[in-house]
Formats: C-alpha cells, structure tokens, sequence
C-alpha cells in the first residue's frame, strides 16, 4: 500500500495548460508547494541566466542567484496567473507557492505574475476569468509614458494616473510585492532615455 503525502496534483487547468489544483484545505500562510522541487542555480549575469528569462519560468532568488525549475519535475512553476490570485510567489530561497486567501480542496492555485514589459502592452492575454481580470497579465510601459513620467503634461498625468491605479490594484489583490518590477522596468528605461 502506497501512501501519498502530496498536497497538490498538476492536471490540465481551463485557464491555460497543467495548472497546480489543491488536495487539500490551506490557509493563509500555509506553504501550498516548493516553486521547482528540482532546480538549478546560476549566477545573475550569466548567460545562462539570460537565456533562462525568456522561458519566463526563472527566478530571481533573495540570495541573488537565478532559479531555473527542472521541468521535467512538476511544481509550483506551473501555477498559472490570476488577477484575483489565491496564493503568492516567494523568492525567498529555493523559492515557494504560499497561500493567502483560503484555498479549498481541487481549488486551482494561481499566482499574480506583475509581469511588465515595455512596448508590448498586448503581449500576453489574460483568460484567468476573474470578475476583476485586467485582459492581460503584463502590465506595459512605452518609451514615451517612461520619458513623460515626471513631465507636467496631460501625458504625463495620464501615466501616472495609469501607475497608481495599477498599484491600487496591486494592493486590493495582496500583491504589492509586484510593484517592484514596475519601478525597476521605469528607472531602467528612464536613465536610458535621459539626456547628458
Ligand atoms: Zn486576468
């Protein structure tokens, strides 16, 4: 006889592809599954790394090294994305899915991606079915929205309307942690984009 302590199954989601659905009751808190129970680490500005991003699957770990989830081990990394999302990713180490709103039994585990990108607002379309879905997971950032950001313009207003109804949305779901891909994408762009 075969016991099993797992606490997840990865089956087929109605939102895209193998998503992680729970086998059990969690809440908030509650560990759900490890982000790559097989991964590999590589150095930041490795090569490696670089070609990893493009998966969109690497992370950026606390200890400044680079996830890489073996994906022939299934795990935390094929949670889908929700606007409404029931559980958080933490970088923290070897990287985890933890929940934070009460997650039931066969209960699909999403996570909230805060993918941004940069003139690209339509590349990736969200199906998460949320009553609150944003149509797309990445939240965009144009050339000219970074180079007006502080401008006293209406485009300058307009963007940073954008901004901070983005980061109004980020803190109702309890994901604010995602903010800090908007602002590192923006200081990015604007240091490239000043003139000496
Ligand atoms: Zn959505």
């Amino acid at each position: 006889m075969k016991f099993t302590l797992a606490k997840v199954s990865f089956r087929d989601s109605p939102i895209e592809g193998r998503g992680v659905f729970a086998l059990r009751r969690f809440e908030p808190g509650d560990t759900v599954v490890a982000y790559a129970p097989k991964q590999r680490r590589v150095d930041v500005w490795s090569e490696e790394s670089r070609l990893a991003t493009q998966t969109k699957l690497s992370l950026l770990s606390d200890d400044g090294n680079v996830i890489i989830p073996d994906t022939s081990v299934p795990g935390g990394w094929l949670c889908n994305h929700s606007c409404y999302p029931i559980a958080t990713l933490h970088s923290k180490g070897q990287g985890r899915i933890e929940c934070v709103r009460t997650i039931a039994p066969q209960q699909e585990v999403t996570i909230f991606y805060g993918w941004v990108t940069r003139n690209q607002p339509e590349r990736d379309a969200c199906r998460c079915g949320a009553p609150n879905c944003r149509g797309y997971i990445n939240f965009d950032v144009s050339d000219q929205e970074a180079h007006s950001a502080e401008a006293d313009t209406p485009e300058g207003e307009r963007f940073r309307k954008k901004l901070t109804d983005y980061f109004e949305f980020l803190r109702r779901i309890g994901q604010e942690q995602a903010k800090g891909n908007v602002t590192q994408l923006l200081n990015q762009m604007r240091t490239r984009l000043v003139l000496p």
